[in-house]
């Protein structure tokens, strides 16, 4: 297979964003204004944090900002897993949380659900699909290591279908599969770009005032409140909200939590209906492997394959450039990939090859707290989790602003934060040295080095 020529067509645009219902932007601020909550951020974050506001408290006078376009980064270019799970994973979870792991996936079970009722609520077509996501072991230690995950899932009392590679090439048809973990409830496959639009859409219907191309270019306090610069007015706002995710936060102190990971994503052109039957897939479930460099796939509303992930990019001195969204070195190696994994599609193109960066944190999972003294509250950190997540995070800011103490703000993954990154130049040896030790390690029967071992022991990674 020439992977160069099946990508020969593709258009360096996320595939989702090409939409045709992609909605005009709203006009910039000009001149000063004033609000109960301002949102910087027209990502999930931001947008769930607006329109939760406003239900709570309709009388609530509420203003986004966004620098840009509302979902044009994170948010309208992922791979649309939109997972209950709120620590990156049972996984990541019970090694960090165990005792209150319970709860947090009770909470995140119920975030999904929450999700999918707003959804409802507000007429959203986001193509939702409540599929599930099957775990795929390509490699004969990740059976064994689904095997034990599947144990650990099972004593927390919470529901996992195990398959051995008979019954999931049943489901989806690759030579390389060896066996899976499906999760049928925790999952659901979402058009990314449309639900930032349709959670737009019911942000406006709730009175929200929106102003897209208006970056937030300074923070301040002022009297009781606030006062937020933009580059054509100022907003003056009792209390803030920040969903800037992995763009330089407004607040200093956040930024050595964050480092910016590229995550790369190819889509397919439609699968004629010959080429869907022989793979299966009748239950359209999303589908990950279980490397540390791992691929997720998955199919879109028409029958496209998006296959996304294994390489995972840190840029020396952790700059967010535009150019980096295009990496044809990684195109053509997850081009080939794909191809082992279903060569019966032989001669199937890919018509969008994007990137996009993610706001990896050492934990893998987002973390929470206020500034001058409670009138600004932030959630960042989501590493290649949020779609899902965000919303508690919106929860978790209100509640915070709100000064309140909730079962979210109580539990221990809120009132904690991950370890800092070093500076540079010990921060890009340290993910260099990491990024190696992982692709050994895949290579080497899941056998993790010393390296490794050390920053597992001190409660440290890096992920996608
Ligand atoms: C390629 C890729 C694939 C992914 N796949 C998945 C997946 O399948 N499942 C999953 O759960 N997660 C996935 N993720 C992660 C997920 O997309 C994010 O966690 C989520 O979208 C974060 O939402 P957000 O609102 O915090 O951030 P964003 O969507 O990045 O929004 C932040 C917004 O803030 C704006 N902003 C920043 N600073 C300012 C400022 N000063 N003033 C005004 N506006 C500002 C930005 O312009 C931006 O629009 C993926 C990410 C990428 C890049």
């Amino acid at each position: 297979m020439d992977s160069a020529r099946v990508l020969s067509d593709a258009r360096p645009t996320p595939f989702w964003l090409e939409d045709p219902g992609r909605p005009e932007a709203l006009p910039a601020l000009v001149g000063d204004t004033t609000c109960d909550l301002l949102v910087v951020g027209g990502g999930y974050s931001g947008l769930w944090t607006a329109l939760i506001a406003k239900e709570r408290d309709p009388s609530l006078d509420v203003v986004l900002v966004e620098g840009n376009e509302v979902g044009w980064a994170a948010s309208g270019r992922n791979g649309g897993f939109c997972a209950a799970s709120l620590t990156h994973g049972f996984g990541n979870g019970l090694d960090r949380w165990p005792s209150e792991l319970a709860r947090l996936e009770r909470l995140g079970a119920a975030n999904l659900d929450g999700i999918e009722a707003t959804l409802k609520r507000y007429g959203i077509d986001a193509e939702w699909e409540r599929t599930g996501e099957i775990d795929v072991a390509t490699q004969p230690h990740q059976v064994e290591e689904l095997h034990e995950l599947a144990e650990a899932v099972a004593r927390h009392g919470l529901d996992i279908t195990v398959l051995d590679a008979d019954e999931l090439r049943a489901e989806v048809n690759s030579p390389t599969f060896l066996g899976g973990l499906w999760d049928k409830e925790g999952v659901a496959m979402v058009h990314p770009a449309k639900l930032a639009w349709g959670l737009k859409e019911a942000c406006l219907s709730q009175g929200v005032r929106i102003h897209e191309h208006t970056r937030a270019t300074d923070l301040r306090e002022y009297g009781s409140g606030t006062a937020v610069r933009t580059p054509y007015g100022r907003v003056f706002a009792r209390r803030v909200a920040l969903g800037t995710n992995v763009f330089p936060s407004l607040l200093k102190r956040v930024r050595p939590y964050v480092v910016p990971v590229y995550d790369y994503a190819l889509m397919t052109e439609p699968l004629s209906d010959e080429q869907l039957a022989s793979i299966g897939w009748h239950g359209r479930q999303g589908l990950g492997d279980s490397a540390n460099k791992f691929h997720y796939f998955r199919l879109s509303a028409d029958n496209r394959i998006l296959w996304g992930g294994y390489d995972a990019v840190y840029h020396y001195g952790g700059h967010l450039r535009h150019e980096y969204d295009q990496r044809p070195e990684t195109f053509r190696t997850l081009a080939g990939h794909f191809f082992q994994c279903f060569p019966q599609l032989e001669g199937l193109r890919f018509t969008n090859a994007w990137g996009g960066a993610i706001d990896t944190c050492s934990r893998f999972s987002a973390f929470f707290d206020t500034a001058y003294r409670g009138k600004v509250a932030y959630a960042v950190g989501y590493t290649g989790l949020g779609v899902g997540a965000t919303r508690f995070g919106a929860e978790v800011m209100l509640d915070l602003l709100a000064g309140e103490r909730t079962e979210r703000t109580s539990l221990e993954m809120v009132r904690s934060k991950p370890l800092p990154f070093p500076p540079e130049p010990v921060r890009w040896a340290g993910i260099e040295i990491t990024t190696r030790s992982l692709e050994r390690a895949d290579r080497n029967g899941g056998h993790r080095n010393l390296w490794l071992r050390t920053l597992d022991r001190l409660g440290l990674g890096f992920d996608s």
